[in-house]
């Protein structure tokens, strides 16, 4: 799984991390990161419904 980010889109409104904690983390500024170790979207089977849960699509996922 590929997990694409566009930190210059996100407004920290945290439906990523609400959606896939597993995954997704906040930094101190409240921006979205992935949590180490966890690029592939591993550790959270709702990585996947992300996309949808960020009101401002800074959150791609694709297979591959
Ligand atoms: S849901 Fe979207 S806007 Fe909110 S923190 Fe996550 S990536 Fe940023």
């Amino acid at each position: 799984m590929r997990i694409i980010i566009d930190r210059d889109r996100c407004i920290g409104a945290g439906q990523c991390v609400l959606t896939a904690p597993g995954a997704f983390t906040q930094d101190d500024d409240g921006l979205v990161t992935l949590l180490p170790g966890h690029e592939d979207g591993t550790g959270d089977p709702n990585v996947r419904y992300v996309p949808g849960a960020c009101p401002v699509q800074a959150v791609t996922v694709s297979d591959d």
